[in-house]
């Protein structure tokens, strides 16, 4: 069966500067991995050359078989990527219900609407009027997730949801992701919590400098095998 999505020797340079070395990964229908990797070992590059938001890319992607490599970041969005990026992201000024609708103008037609998304976190319904930055960091995470799932992505990226919040708020967010899976959906986690990511994963990759240095399930990799591969000298 063909991979929703399927990544082959994908480089990514800033100028002279290599940050991805020829990574291949394959995400399934549903599927839920995470990448895992110390600071700057490629992890937000990698994800960010997926919707071309990232320096020059060379190599091969493809979600369902069509390659995305001729496309632009919205006919990406409007084919199923959806990314949650590092920091959030989101429009300042604009509130909430704002921000959110704007997934929903770029991205597919499908089953996830402002009502599912309210169901997951209700306080977004709350505070709808809001404006974003009166939000609190945990509050304003869970519109960047929503504003993704609103597009209906069939893949969904997830870059370090979980930074700089409490476990309290880290929790709520990262239960939604097993929800989204039962809906179809493939979510990529980029993280720098081990065990948050390996917790949340079917499958998971750990980066060292731009490279895959391991890879597997959970259930079968160790402690000191992945922080061997994690920090180097493995
Ligand atoms: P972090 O957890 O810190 O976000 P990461 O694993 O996501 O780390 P990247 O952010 O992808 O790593 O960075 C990989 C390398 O590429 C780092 O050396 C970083 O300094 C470099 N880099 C990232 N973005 C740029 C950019 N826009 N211009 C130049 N170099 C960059």
């Amino acid at each position: 069966m063909t991979p929703l999505l399927s990544v082959e020797k994908l480089n990514v340079f800033y100028d002279a500067f290599q940050a991805v070395h020829d990574v291949d990964l394959t995400v399934g229908e549903g599927e839920i991995v995470s990448i895992i990797g110390a600071n700057g070992a490629g992890k937000s590059s990698f994800l960010k050359a997926l919707v071309r938001q990232a320096g020059r890319v060379t190599g091969s992607a493809r979600l369902d078989g069509c390659d995305l490599a001729a496309l632009s970041t919205r006919e990406i969005v409007a084919k199923g990527i959806a990314l949650v990026p590092e920091g959030r992201k989101l429009f300042p000024t604009l509130t909430i219900f704002e921000n959110l609708r704007i997934g929903q103008e770029l991205g597919r037609k499908g089953d996830i609407g402002f009502e599912q998304v309210y169901e997951w976190f209700p306080v977004l319904r709350e505070r709808r009027d809001s404006r974003a930055r009166e939000l609190s960091g945990g509050q304003q995470q869970m519109v960047a997730l929503g504003r993704a799932l609103l597009a209906n992505p069939r893949l969904l990226l997830c870059d370090e949801i979980s930074l700089g919040l409490a476990p309290r708020v880290v929790n709520e967010l990262y239960a939604i992701i097993p929800q989204v899976r039962e809906r179809g959906v493939a979510v990529v986690v980029v993280e720098q919590d081990i065990s948050r990511s390996l917790a949340v994963a079917d499958r998971f990759v750990c980066f060292l400098e731009g490279e895959v240095s391991l890879s597997g399930r959970p259930a079968d990799a160790d402690r000191d095998t992945i922080m061997q591969h994690y920090f180097g000298g493995a």
